[in-house]
């Protein structure tokens, strides 16, 4: 199996979705693939910004509003590219959740605090639906699916924000589901679960020890860490303004 993550500014928006669609669907043909989505990005960035908004009294509803758009726009680039993607389930499934994340903003607002597993449930948001609106668009093109709940597999410890995955645990997991070989794996990165079988978080920017840990468990043949850059920089190209590309960064 072949480990494919993709981060959130590869998912920023439907052009980019489609994007990793095609180079799922690619690799597929070629070997056994499991996707690990992160949530499209800011999305994390604003579900934190909610609930600190909301744990300090202030109105959170625009910053809803914004992540609401996100997922709007990216489900419309979609549809507008399949026709046949079932639009309505995907709205049902995005008004649900943000239903939900509204009425946890009621009782955060009531307690001034926010508890840590009502907190893991927020900030995962964005990967479930990452993994959703995927799961979509691939079934639309015609693959066999199925996905990875790191809530069942990934066994972890230290709490519900900056969980550590135990390999071992997880492994013996993943050996007793017995993965088919000829679906394509989604995985929501970020995630995993507490003895409860409640969602706990990896961390921020959690996604690519997501990938990780879920090859080192089926032991996988590779594991990718997709991003969206050209290639190498002979420095960060954030901070250096004359950072260059690297013709040949192996030499
Ligand atoms: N979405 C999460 C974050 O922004 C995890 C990740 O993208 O790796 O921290
Ligand atoms: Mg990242």
């Amino acid at each position: 199996m072949r480990v494919l993550k993709f981060g959130g500014s590869s998912l920023a928006d439907a052009e980019r979705f489609l994007r990793v669609a095609d180079i799922a669907v690619n690799t597929h043909g070629q070997s056994q693939v499991a996707l690990v989505l992160s949530a499209p990005a800011k999305v994390t960035n604003h579900l934190v910004a909610l609930v600190e908004q909301t744990s300090r009294g202030m109105d959170a509803s625009p910053t809803l509003f914004e992540i609401n758009g996100i997922f709007s726009r990216l489900l419309a680039g979609l549809k507008a590219a399949y026709p046949a993607l079932d639009e309505k389930a995907l709205q049902t499934r995005l008004t649900k959740e943000l239903d939900q994340v509204e009425r946890l903003m009621q009782g955060i607002r009531l307690l001034g605090q926010c508890p840590d597993n009502v907190q893991a449930h927020i900030l995962s948001r964005g990967e479930n639906l990452s993994i959703a609106f995927m799961h979509e668009l691939l079934r639309v093109r015609g693959l066999e699916l199925d996905v990875i709940v790191p809530e069942q597999l990934l066994v972890t410890d230290g709490g519900h924000l900056e969980a550590h995955v135990d390999i071992e645990a997880s492994r013996v997991r993943f050996a007793a589901k017995g993965l088919r070989s000829d679906c394509l794996y989604l995985m929501p990165g970020f995630t995993g679960g507490s003895d409860k079988g409640e969602t706990v978080l990896l961390g921020r920017n959690g996604s690519d020890y997501s990938a990780a840990v879920l090859a080192a468990c089926v032991d996988a043949e590779c594991c990718e860490i997709w991003t969206d850059v050209e290639g190498c920089y002979n420095c960060d190209p954030r901070l250096v303004p004359d950072a260059y590309l690297l013709k040949n960064p192996l030499l």
